[in-house]
């Protein structure tokens, strides 16, 4: 009898009853707008932005309506706009690009390597082509930062972090969003704290979170503010900067601030998933899983592995095998972009040169979500799964 799966891969854990019971008290005094208090009250956004702050060491924080809006804002604080250029990851989910095109800018996108990780060489080469990078610490892998800050700063490149897949993580020590000038969040039911949708951006610069609070929408209102710069960096700032709102809503940081105080337990358990899954598929002949430094604090809340070479039919059939065994993996070597898996070449509005090395890259990463709703017994069988039909299909090839 084969054995199948049945657990669900897009299935996350239910809100805590702490963030169900004070989403029902804003819910019931009807105060949701983040501006919108009573008395001395202070907004469950505002204590929201104190607690992120707090928790990843940053002065300045700022909750926003979508991790997409946080990397919009950073780039516009950080004065890119129209006809500028930024450089990003070419392995990176598309709210990146978007978000770039949205201040009417130009991705050049930085290759990827066999670890995962943006490629410091060819960064290397392209570095002088932009101020900006936007960095996605994509799926979660964290390259080398001293060595990407090192290169940047020599450049004179400001660097934007894309967190979304990071929060909870570090390198060395550091908190991922912390490197660079801005660190990008999404609060989006995928990621590490689920709001529906949500994002949170930091900041050490006070200038830049200054603008930032403007850009969101603080209607003069800023010194409602907790973790924001003093009031006289907003004296030229707030006739400056346009009001392109963007705010979190009360309700939503209301969900968020118990998931908050349980990040590093969850992380923990993520992190117990993977490991289970790594050693279900070790020396499995013919699949790569990029190897963790010891420098990186990962939070692994999904899973990927390379079949890197592998002829695309076979990529398919091991894909439609898992599949029928209930082990839904994402590929981002398919011809069409579909669910969560398009890549550089997707995104035509903003066009590049082909990046061969990073296509034969792109062309063997196999994706997997690890929801906390999994049990690490639920991992074992996936790796058992995934490492018989792997192994099915190169023996094939191999014969
Ligand atoms: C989810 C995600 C974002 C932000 O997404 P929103 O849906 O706008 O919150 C940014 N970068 C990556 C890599 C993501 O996966």
């Amino acid at each position: 009898m084969t054995e199948k799966f049945t657990g669900s891969f897009t299935q996350q854990e239910p809100i805590p009853q702490a963030g169900i019971d004070a989403a029902l008290a804003v819910m019931n005094h009807g105060r949701l707008h983040r501006y919108n208090t009573q008395g001395d009250e202070i907004a469950e956004t505002a204590l929201l932005e104190e607690e992120f702050a707090a928790a990843t060491g940053s002065k300045y924080c700022l909750a926003v309506a979508s991790g997409g809006y946080a990397m919009t804002t950073a780039l516009r604080a950080c004065g890119v706009g129209h006809g500028d250029t930024v450089l990003t990851n070419a392995f990176t989910l598309a709210p990146v690009p978007g978000a770039i095109a949205a201040v009417g800018a130009t991705p050049i996108y930085v290759g990827v390597t066999e670890d995962l990780v943006i490629d410091l060489d060819d960064l290397a080469d392209k570095i002088t082509q932009s101020k900006v990078l936007l960095l996605s610490h994509m799926r979660g892998h964290i390259c080398d930062m001293e060595a990407l800050m090192a290169l940047c700063d020599n450049a004179g490149v400001t660097v934007i972090e894309d967190c979304a897949h990071t929060m909870g993580a570090t390198w060395n020590g550091t908190p991922s969003g912390r490197w660079g000038k801005f660190g990008c969040y999404s609060t989006q039911t995928y990621k590490h704290m689920n709001s529906g949708e949500g994002g949170l951006l930091i900041s050490d610069d006070a200038e830049g979170m200054a603008r930032a609070i403007m850009l969101s929408g603080s209607y003069m209102l800023f010194e409602r503010h907790r973790a924001a710069p003093p009031v006289e960096t907003f004296k030229q700032i707030k006739y400056e900067t346009p009001n392109i709102s963007g705010r979190m809503d009360n309700l939503r940081a209301a969900i968020l601030r118990p998931q908050l105080a349980d990040l590093q337990t969850q992380c923990d358990r993520w992190n117990a998933l993977y490991r289970e899954v790594e050693t279900g598929l070790t020396e499995t002949p013919g699949l790569h899983v990029p190897p963790r430094p010891e420098k990186e604090g990962y939070v692994a809340s999904s899973f990927q592995f390379l079949l890197l070479d592998w002829p695309s039919e076979a990529v398919q059939d091991v894909i439609a095998r898992c599949l029928a065994r209930g082990v839904e993996l994402k590929w981002f070597g398919g011809a069409e972009p579909t669910g969560f898996t398009s890549r550089y070449d997707s995104w035509r509005y903003a066009p590049s040169e082909r990046m061969p090395d990073s296509d034969r890259i792109l062309a063997g990463i196999i994706d997997m979500r690890l929801p906390l709703t999994f049990t690490t017994e639920d991992c074992t069988l996936i790796a058992r799964i995934i490492r018989a039909e792997v192994s099915a299909v190169y023996q094939a090839q191999v014969a």
